[in-house]
């Protein structure tokens, strides 16, 4: 319980980080949209083949920043809908499909019939996608990810993304959530902090099932508050 009200207080902070980096996004954008009106301007296309390739890439860039992020920035004050869970996650399905492609991981739905929730959609995407990324991340060829729902009683709905990875270490599992913590040489240490942020504005709750035979993060989704 103290943890978890570790965890809220780190809220703010991600918050204040999501402002900074929607300004540094504008970055890359304005850099693509000065390219795109040079070449406007000039109108020809074929000489400046080197334009391209730095739209490309600043599209790119600011692409990944905003897929990590775009939860956090401005959806403080946007509102909750009845939505549909296990339709999300099928529209969310071809993006994993992209972020496996070449990777022999298997990916498995089994989402059960439930209520609709109090949802806002584009927080719900960016957490299934930040934990699907981290149970992919976590797994080798040959294993499996499932994403499930289902009903666990009369007031609970439960989203879980199992993957077959090695587990969390005890002293990990300490920091999780943490602004910044990350094990991994291009992690950005955001991921879960974002879930734990977004889950909390759903007043709902995450729960963690770890062991050798992999990870389950548990979201838990109330139907009466
Ligand atoms: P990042 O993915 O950028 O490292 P996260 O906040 O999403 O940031 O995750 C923090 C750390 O938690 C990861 O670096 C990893 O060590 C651990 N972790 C998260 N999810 C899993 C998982 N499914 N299996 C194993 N470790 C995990």
């Amino acid at each position: 319980y103290e943890k978890e009200l570790r965890r809220l207080s780190n809220l703010d902070l991600i918050g204040q980080m999501a402002a900074g980096i929607s300004h540094e996004i504008r970055n890359p954008m304005t850099t693509v949209r000065g390219f795109l009106q040079l070449l406007k301007q000039e109108n020809q296309l074929d000489k400046h083949d080197v334009y391209f390739d730095v739209m490309i890439e600043e599209l790119d860039r600011a692409n990944a920043i905003i897929t990590e992020f775009l939860s956090v920035g401005n959806t403080r004050t946007s509102g909750l809908e009845m939505l549909d869970l296990n339709a999300i996650i099928h529209d969310i399905a071809p993006l994993i499909k992209i972020d496996t492609f070449g990777q022999n991981k298997l990916i498995e739905f089994d989402t059960q019939d439930i209520p609709e929730l109090l949802l806002n959609r584009n927080e719900i995407r960016q957490l299934i996608i930040n934990l699907y990324r981290n149970a992919l991340d976590a797994m080798e060829a040959g294993k499996v990810l499932t994403i499930c729902t289902y009903r666990e009683d009369e007031n609970c709905v439960v989203l879980g993304v199992q993957d077959q990875g090695e587990g969390i270490r005890p002293e990990v599992l300490e920091k999780l959530g943490t602004p910044f913590f990350t094990t991994k040489d291009n992690g950005t240490g955001l991921g879960l902090g974002i879930c734990y942020a977004i889950a909390a504005r759903h007043n709902a709750k995450i729960e963690i099932q770890t062991g050798l035979e992999g990870t389950t993060f548990l979201t838990k989704f109330y139907l009466k508050t």
